[in-house]
């Protein structure tokens, strides 16, 4: 317990202790971090749109319309995202949102998400005779939450529920009550693809943090060089630098 990534977990993080939060944490833990007058998660899974909806009533919440969509973030994320626009601008390039969706989400959508891959990936593995017709049905009665560490078990088997089928649905899609979008410290940007985009952003305090989710952004309210002494490790993955927690 003396790596700095845990140590520098805020005091009040509820982490329960089960296999789905401890590997949630490791996977996309970094936003926890977050700070430089913004505020983290309280949960590493929020259970339901009432613990969202209070976690999201305590934020500073800045609102500005990009592109024709009005996103909202944490009003200092928002704040350094278009001073980033601006400076894209300049050289010629734009940060822009790549959908509605693309800054802040309630649990509600986080859970259609999550359903938009789990059912077509049932089907399928129904289909291929990897899992069970009852099994199937077992999971699609389960709480939202409750399906996440049934997801990851068969996942273990390499029964996959990412879109393509053949990697963690954790790379495709954040379970419900995960998405760091509810914490309005995430941004999916349409031009995720050019490298002065990311170059920019990360001036800005915008890092990539979720290995295979290209698009995804978060804000961390730090300096590049501070994040290895957060507890946060560089990993190069298709090009891009991600940082993920040093566990
Ligand atoms: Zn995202």
């Amino acid at each position: 317990m003396t790596s700095p990534f845990l140590n520098n977990l805020p005091a009040d993080l509820l982490i329960r202790d089960d296999a789905a939060e401890q590997r949630l944490l490791r996977e996309y833990g970094a936003v926890f971090l977050a700070r430089g007058g913004v505020v983290p998660p309280s949960r590493v899974i929020f259970k339901d749109e009432d613990e969202v909806a209070s976690f999201q009533s305590r934020l500073d919440v800045g609102v500005s319309e990009i592109a024709g969509l009005q996103m909202e973030l944490q009003s200092v994320a928002m704040s350094q995202l278009l001073e980033a626009a601006d400076e894209a601008q300049e050289a010629g390039l734009s940060i822009t949102p790549r959908g509605s969706d693309s800054a802040r989400r309630n649990y509600h959508g986080t859970v259609e998400l999550w359903h938009s891959r789990v059912e077509p990936a049932l089907v399928h593995w129904v289909s291929k005779g990897r899992i069970e017709q009852e099994h199937a049905e077992f999971i699609r009665a389960l709480q939202p939450h409750e399906q996440v560490s049934e997801v990851f078990k068969l996942e273990e088997d390499g029964i996959y529920f990412a879109k393509d089928l053949s990697k963690s649905i954790i790379y495709s899609v954040a379970p419900p009550g995960a998405s760091q979008h509810l914490s309005l410290l995430a941004f999916d940007v349409r031009e995720f693809d050019e490298p002065r985009v990311r170059e920019i952003l990360a001036r800005h305090r915008w890092y990539q943090t979720v290995v295979s989710d290209l698009p995804h952004f978060t804000y961390l309210g730090v300096d590049q060089s501070d994040l290895a002494g957060l507890g946060l490790k560089n990993v190069t993955h298709l090009e891009r630098e991600f940082w993920i927690p040093n566990v």
